[in-house]
Formats: C-alpha cells, structure tokens, sequence
C-alpha cells in the first residue's frame, strides 16, 4: 500500500492568521473572559484547543451573530475568520465589548468587491452557501445581494435589474462556480462576472484534481468545513473509486483499506497539521501490518 500526501493540503494563512490572534488575545488578556462569536474556523479540534485556553466558542446553527451577542454581557469578542456584518461590530461596541476581527483577508476583498458594485448600482448575484457564515456576513451587506446555492436557485430568481454583477463565498467548488457562471451568462448576457475563489481554496482544489491511480482519497477535516466538503466532491467528480472525509485517523475502517493500492491523503484549509500527520502514520503502520501479515 502506497499513502502520500497530498501537495498543497491543511492549514492556510487565514486560518494561522486567525487562530494567533486568538491566542495573543488571551496572552495580553489573562484574566478578561473572551468569546469567538460562532467557530474561528471550521474545525471542532481548534475550537477545544482554544477552550482549553479559556476562549468560549459561542455556537449555535440557529442563532444569529445578534442572538449570540445577547448572550454574554461582558469580555473581549472575537469575530471569525469568514467575515462580519458591520451592524454586528457596532452592536458589540454599544454593548461595552472589545472585539478582535479575525476576518481573512481575501473575504474582505471579495466583500470590498461587492461593496464597489453595489455603489454602481450593480444587483449582485452571490454564489454560496446557505447559513454559513461567510455568505451571512455577505448578505447583510444589502438586500440587493441574492444569494444562490444552485442553478436551481439562480433559475428562480428574478432581478428587474440590467446591471448585475456575479460573485463567489472564497470557499465553493471551482468545477461547480465554472458551471454556474455558464448558465449566469446564459439568463443574463449582460452580467459581470468575477470568480473570488481563494488561491488557497482553489490550489487544493487543482491537486485533488491532479491526482492520477488514486485508489483512495481521505479528506481529512470538519463535516462544517465547506472547503473540506468541496475537497471530497472534487475527488467523487474526478472518479476516485473511495472518496472518504474524515475528522481524525479514529474515523478510517479497515473495510476502507481493502483491495487499494494509492491511497492519497488531503485536508481542510481548517485541519490541524497534526491531524493529517496521524492520519498519515496510522496509514503507514496498517500498511506495514499487512507486509508482515
Ligand atoms: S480558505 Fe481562503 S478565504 Fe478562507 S480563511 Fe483560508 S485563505 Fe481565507
């Protein structure tokens, strides 16, 4: 049995980016409690690193950002890496918070990009996900953003409006934004397109992608992760026989590993490294098992 890891996989530099700022929160605060409004990043093992140090994760599918602010009174907030409505960071303010904004630098850009064409009077058409909280952050920004999930959704919708523009949450497929932007041209002629996929998103996306003889594919990350899950389309699209997502090296079944020779190895932009690293050692001592077997 072969494993090898797939190049580039994990971490990105929102992610780093976000998780220090946390950590130097808290070093600079010892003794202020400090809340995450939602996960910093989509990975439950960050977020227990992170309780481990005192910092709350606030989550709750059903509750809006608002609703999660309503339900502390006090201490420093810290808002995630995918993006906050700006009527969230001034809610926070009001309330007597600090707030810390971990916010990635490439949903700022797509979220400025937005703002650009909103002021030129552009609807715009925002290819996400439904209630994660990138796309929420995006929406919030005005309700003429339409929020599409799918051809589905982009054929039901109806925009008085000639001037659209069409835009992406950084973390979808770039398979299925380069299907969706077909058929956008095809209902609107006249649409601006810009695909605002993240380098890191989409590189991990080209090396899935890339793969040749994969007899196996484990997607190491979060079930809330999107780029994660995108991961795992990608590679059922590409026709890898056994496409698996799991959270730790826990998840893999023996049933798994027969009749495989390649098995590749990817994650999340949200995984810890030292998660994929056990996947990759637990692989390598099944792998020796079976030689001496
Ligand atoms: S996946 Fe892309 S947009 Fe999201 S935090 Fe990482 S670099 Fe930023």
């Amino acid at each position: 049995m072969e494993i090898r890891k797939v190049v580039p996989s994990g971490y990105c530099k929102g992610v780093v980016n976000a998780i220090r700022l946390a950590k130097k929160t808290r070093e600079e605060n010892p003794d202020e409690k400090i809340y995450v409004l939602g996960m910093l990043v989509h990975n439950s093992y960050v977020s227990k690193e992170l309780a481990d140090l005192g910092i709350v994760t606030l989550d709750d599918t059903y509750a809006s950002k608002s609703d999660l602010l309503d339900q502390i009174d006090e201490g420093i907030v810290i808002f995630t890496a995918h993006g906050i409505a700006d009527a969230i960071k001034e809610k926070a303010l009001a309330k007597g918070f600090r707030y810390v904004d971990a916010t990635c630098v490439d949903v700022l850009k797509t979220q400025n990009i937005i703002k650009e064409y909103l002021d030129r009077n552009y609807d715009v058409i925002y290819f996400g996900k439904k209630r994660h909280p990138e796309a929420e952050a995006v929406l919030a920004i005005s309700d003429r953003i339409h929020l599409v999930a799918d051809e589905e959704d982009l054929n039901d919708l109806q925009i008085a409006n000639d001037k659209i523009f069409l835009t992406n949450q950084t973390t979808m497929s770039y398979l299925e934004l380069s299907d969706l932007m077909k058929a956008a041209k095809a209902k609107y002629p006249k649409i601006v397109m810009e695909g605002e996929i993240c380098n890191a998103t989409s590189s991990r996306q080209l090396a899935v992608s890339d793969l040749e003889d994969c007899d196996l594919l484990y997607v190491v990350g979060d079930v809330k992760s999107n780029n994660t899950g995108k991961l795992v389309d990608i590679g059922r699209k590409k026709g890898i026989r056994k496409v698996f997502l799991i959270q730790s090296y826990k998840d893999i079944s023996h049933e798994d590993l027969k009749d495989v020779n390649k098995i590749y190895v990817t994650a999340g932009t949200s995984t810890p490294p030292k998660l994929i690293d056990e996947v990759i050692s637990y692989l390598s001592s099944q792998s020796a098992d079976q030689l001496t077997d």
